[in-house]
């Protein structure tokens, strides 16, 4: 196993920004794994598979091929060998990706993908369940916070970047309503670890919570 930090925190703490801005300046490969159960989400939605269909969701596992792949300074995300990127953002995604990341055949799968990708680099993965179950033994590891108004705004402004147009007050909905999900689901739920640092962003600049990780890493990293 390579060097590795784990970023956990709920929908639109700033984890996906911060993860990106520190892999680039420290050298690390940055993991979203967000994308990887919107990925199969997208792919369930596709193939008309509901989420208690065990049987079909098995064998679609079976199957599934996710990869990230960089361009320049871009991360994109190939389901199946397609480049899925901008599709997995969209709200039928957001409705139904906390109930696929509830079911247990689905976490273990990408826990043992994201095991795999970490293998033999050095990297910063971010998620919900990175320090707590997929890497218990992570280097560092950070649980990043802000207020649920605070994250929908930075959605909302991130969406509309990328040509993505849904109400502020829709993605609030959303945001609330999977917290919700993925706190109070059963196999391996958003809470922050017991040795987490708690990083609560809510009034911080992305450059400030940008430096504080770093000092951390740059403390333990020598
Ligand atoms: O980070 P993002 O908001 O893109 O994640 C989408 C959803 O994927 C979350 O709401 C959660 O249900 C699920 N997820 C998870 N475990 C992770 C990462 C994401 O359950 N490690």
């Amino acid at each position: 196993m390579g060097f590795i930090v784990a970023v956990d925190g709920p929908a639109g703490s700033g984890k996906g920004t911060i993860t990106k801005k520190i892999a680039e300046e420290m050298n690390l490969t940055s993991i979203d794994t967000g994308a990887m159960y919107r990925s199969v989400t997208l792919a369930m939605l596709e193939a008309n598979i509901k989420v208690d269909q065990i049987e079909k969701i098995t064998k679609l596992l079976e199957q599934i091929n996710i990869e990230f792949k960089r361009f320049g300074n871009e991360q994109k995300i190939f389901l199946n060998g397609k480049d899925v990127s901008l599709e997995i953002r969209t709200k039928k995604v957001n409705e139904n990706v906390s109930q696929v990341s509830a079911i247990g055949i689905v976490r273990t799968k990408m826990a043992e993908l994201q095991r795999e990708m970490a293998k033999s680099i050095d990297v910063i993965m971010e998620g919900r369940d990175i320090g707590t179950n997929v890497f218990p033994n992570a280097d560092v590891k950070i649980y990043l916070d802000a207020t649920p108004e605070e994250r929908a705004k930075r959605r909302y402004l991130q969406n509309k970047e990328n040509g993505i147009e849904i109400p502020f007050e829709e993605i609030l909905e959303n945001v609330k309503q999977r917290d919700f999900i993925d706190s109070t689901r059963e196999i391996a739920p958003l809470k922050k670890a017991e040795d987490a640092i708690y990083i609560d962003s809510s009034n911080m600049s992305i450059e400030e919570v940008v430096n504080e990780i770093k000092n951390i890493i740059s403390n333990k990293r020598k």
